[in-house]
């Protein structure tokens, strides 16, 4: 099922054009926005971006089914309206600067007695809803899933997109217009998403996960070394930089100028990310270093990471 893109237009398996009215004129996009349709199906939604509404006309250049068929609506070169009043980095109305995919999903949920309905009134089982609250806020809510191959295809596409256009970032429209709008929302794992198609971590050491409810973490590979910070949490994630058969140097994953030995008995290795698959702690504990960062200092982090972004930014613009 590989994509590619000819004369602005998608090619590929299960992937299908129709010309929607609503479009605008020519662009150059920067950006890519994701969405739910909040819609039934693949082909209400297609339908519905393809109408003239009295009420305002909405398009996109992509809607994605549950199956994975792709309709495309608009040349990749073209303004569709799918951001409405939105803003991303100093940019202001987001539809001329971006591409916008549309994927067939129920969106917020309601639970209506033993059922979870669409404000259309379908109603969709348990196993295809995710209760969670929304990053930008709110009680924790129902939200319909995405389908695992629809997902796939998301990323298929995204990783084209990005590259073929060499596009700055993938945004939800949860991002450039937060309050108003919440999809893709929750059940779609936008960061796995961002990390897999921007290289983001490609190059980041494993990643590891507190286990001990309270776990020190010293200046040194023993128990006579000070810690070096306050003791780290139950679920803490930390970055893996070399590992010793009992101790592993590492750094807090949300706060890179933190970084010291914790016993390996107390952390575990985070499931596999596709984008950064994680080597087993066991294969690492030999007495061999994991990697050549163990004769850094703390301050040499954030600019390892500034590094990795500024490669990350270059692939961008040569692309
Ligand atoms: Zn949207």
């Amino acid at each position: 099922m590989t994509l590619r893109i000819e004369n602005h237009k998608l090619v590929g398996d299960q992937v299908s054009h129709r010309d929607t009215p609503n479009r605008g004129g020519a662009m150059s996009p920067s950006y890519l926005v994701l969405h739910y349709t909040a819609g039934r199906s693949l082909e209400s939604s297609v339908e519905s971006l393809c109408t003239r509404k009295p009420q305002g006309n909405a398009s996109a250049h992509i809607v994605l089914g549950r199956d994975g068929r792709i309709v495309q609506l608009a040349p990749f070169n073209i303004v569709t309206w799918h951001a409405g009043v939105s803003q991303w980095a100093g940019l202001v109305g987001l539809n001329s600067h971006s591409i916008g995919v549309e994927m067939d999903n129920a969106g917020l949920l309601k639970r209506i007695g033993s059922q979870y309905q669409a404000w259309f009134g379908k109603a969709y089982p348990e196993d295809e809803v995710l209760l969670a609250a929304h990053r930008n806020g709110g009680p924790v809510s129902p939200w319909h899933t995405y389908s695992e191959v629809q997902i796939e295809r998301a990323i298929e596409l995204a990783d084209l997109l990005v590259e073929h256009y060499g596009l700055k970032d993938v945004l939800g429209h949860e991002d450039i217009a937060p309050g108003r709008k919440s999809d893709p929302g929750p059940a779609f794992p936008l960061a796995a998403l961002k990390s897999r198609v921007l290289g983001r971590e490609d190059d980041s050491p494993p990643r590891y996960v507190v286990t001990a409810s309270s776990l020190n973490i010293r200046k040194g590979p023993d128990t006579s070394f000070e810690p070096v910070a306050a003791a780290l949490r139950k679920g803490t994630e930390v970055f893996l930089l070399e590992a010793r058969d009992r101790w592993s140097l590492v750094e807090i994953v949300s706060n890179a100028e933190v970084e010291g030995w914790v016993s390996n008995s107390f952390i575990a290795a985070v499931a596999a990310s596709r984008a950064a698959p994680a080597s087993p702690l066991a294969a690492a504990g030999a007495g061999e270093p994991a990697s050549s960062r163990s004769t850094r200092s703390a301050a040499e982090a954030p600019a390892e990471k500034k590094a990795r972004q500024a490669k990350k930014h270059r692939r961008a613009k040569d692309a």
